[in-house]
């Protein structure tokens, strides 16, 4: 039987908007939840409303935290492989809405098609990730230094994480924290960015299909609300917040760590990025022309671990720089619905202002811009598209020390490699890095306690693109969390050290005496 074929991409608002409540209304999302008084969520496609969203009421955010609180009672004592088929059965439900999900954020958030099931496969990934994990939430057996005793340590769930998310990866984001919470026996109360609660809402649907496939979980295990600063705040604010996983700006995060401290919660910090690749003599052109232009372009600039500062050695600048130029000046730009293209519209017109504003900062220093100017896409008249920017610098100053979210990259030369890595490290974030070299002694150099300080540091590939098997998060005012893979799963538990005496008298540690009669 031939496959259903998809409808031909839809180019006017009313059939973005139509396309996606086709959607929703199939993953089994009440029309009114996206429909009615509320936010209206634009698509930075075509700028026009998508649908509207209401901002969850302080009541209704309370009512979600007493849910989640009473879900926390009865999912810790679920054995752990258990929740994780819970998890399988997710991972199962995006296998099959792929497509689907990944069209919703298309429409929602602007990315290219690719990028957009790529999302979901992000997704799909971490489920099978957590899934293997859940039968590996493994203490330590400690030797004890005393007699017939044993000393050992567990891992229990620590309670309800709260996930704040930011617009841009506004379905992988959760499913980092989510499908690691999940197994670890965490409800997982979320407040997605207020410019993407759709995606949230055809995410929570297919995880109310999954349970019902599991057949029931706690009521309030998974939960959306929805709405912006003050909703998540709340979650914030509330100690029956065990874990506060907040991914944005560097902005947020501040105020966020700060106040969930106040409290001495856990926060799991995910911020802002200023991502930087050195290319030394020995670099493979070919191969960092093109994992440069992922890394600086992709998602339009839109990625916390975009490329944005480049840093070229003197001798290969001339053979490198015009050559990234040429791709700069002809990359495609335009409707990510209309045809293929690599670089789809920024969030809003806000981002579009940002880059201008970064531009004419950079021009002001004197620094030579090639792109940047304001694309036409044929059918989105209201989209904001920016042809990517390229900017020669004369030195590391003004907006190249800042992350502005579009697509810029900041070049400039250097003249030896000692120079090269504390460029790389002279700004306030640290998330993501990465060298081109075929010397190994500056590739290792780069990844020694002498080299790149982030949290991600890569050689011959880009910045971004990361996958889930590693642990992902940066230093410094990156905020220093954790999330996905390796043992970032111990974030979302509390560790018990226990030690058992099973002989009949009490040696104390350290040699300690304390003889009563
Ligand atoms: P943003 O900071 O504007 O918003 C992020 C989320 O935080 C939203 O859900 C927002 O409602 C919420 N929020 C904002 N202020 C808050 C407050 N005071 N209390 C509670 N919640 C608050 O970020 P954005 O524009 O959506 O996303 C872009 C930023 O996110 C960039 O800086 C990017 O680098 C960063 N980001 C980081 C990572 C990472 O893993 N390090 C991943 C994706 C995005």
């Amino acid at each position: 039987m031939e496959p259903a074929r998809r409808k031909e991409p839809a180019l006017t608002a009313e059939s973005l908007a139509s396309d996606i409540a086709d959607i929703l209304g199939r993953f089994g999302v009440a029309p009114s939840r996206y429909s009615g008084v509320g936010r209206t969520i634009a698509s930075p496609i075509t700028g026009e409303g998508l649908g509207t969203v209401a901002d969850s009421t302080p009541a209704a955010v309370e009512a979600a935290i007493a849910r989640a609180a009473d879900a926390f009672r009865a999912w810790r004592l679920v054995p752990a492989p258990r929740r994780g088929e819970f998890v399988r059965l997710i991972g199962e439900e995006l296998r099959a809405a792929k497509a689907d999900l990944g069209r919703v954020v298309t429409l929602e958030v602007g990315k290219v098609p690719s990028e957009g099931e790529g999302e979901v496969q992000e997704m799909i990934d971490i489920c099978d990730f957590a899934v293997g994990l859940s039968r590996q939430l493994q203490g330590l057996a400690i030797p004890s230094e005393r007699p017939d005793h044993r000393l050992m340590e567990q891992w229990h769930p620590a309670g309800v994480v709260g996930v704040i998310t930011a617009f841009n990866f506004p379905v992988a984001v959760w499913s980092w924290n989510a499908a690691l919470a999940l197994v670890c026996g965490d409800p997982v109360l979320w407040k997605p960015s207020e410019k993407t609660p759709l995606t949230a809402l055809a995410v929570e649907a297919l995880v109310a299909r999954a349970a019902a496939r599991f057949g029931g979980v706690p009521d309030g295990l998974v939960q959306v609300v929805t709405g912006g600063r003050e909703v998540g705040a709340a979650l914030v604010d509330d100690p029956r917040i065990a874990v506060v996983s907040a991914t944005g700006s560097t902005r947020m995060g501040r105020v966020v760590g700060e106040r969930v401290a106040r409290r001495f919660g856990r926060a799991i910090l995910e911020l802002g990025g200023n991502n930087a690749s050195i290319v030394t003599p020995s670099a493979d052109l070919d191969l960092a022309v093109r994992a440069i232009a992922f890394g600086a372009m992709g998602t339009a600039g839109q990625r916390c671990t975009t490329l944005r500062r480049l840093f070229v050695h003197d001798t290969i600048y001339d053979a490198l720089v015009p050559r990234l130029a040429a791709v700069y000046r002809t990359v495609s730009v335009g409707n990510p619905l209309a045809g293929p293209v690599l670089v789809g519209p920024l969030v809003d017109a806000a981002a579009g202002a940002a880059m201008d504003g970064a531009l004419a900062a950079a021009r002001a220093l004197g620094a030579a811009v090639t792109g940047g100017e304001a694309v036409a896409a044929p059918g989105a008249a209201g989209g904001c598209y920016r042809r990517p920017a390229l900017v020669e610098m004369p030195a590391q100053q003004g907006p190249m020390l800042e992350e502005t979210f579009a697509p810029i990259l900041y070049v400039l030369r250097y003249g030896d490699f000692a120079e090269a890595i504390e460029l790389q490290n002279a700004v306030v974030q640290g998330l993501s890095s990465s060298i081109f070299t075929t010397d190994f002694r500056e590739a290792e150099g780069f990844l020694s306690a002498a080299g790149s300080d982030c949290g991600i540091a890569n050689v011959n590939m880009g910045t971004s693109g990361a996958e889930i098997g590693g642990a992902f998060g940066g230093e410094k005012e990156t905020g220093g969390g954790r999330e996905s893979g390796s043992d970032a799963w111990k974030g979302y538990m509390r560790r018990m050290t226990s030690a058992i005496n099973y002989g009949r008298s009490l040696p104390l540690a350290q040699g300690v005496r304390f003889d009563v009669e």
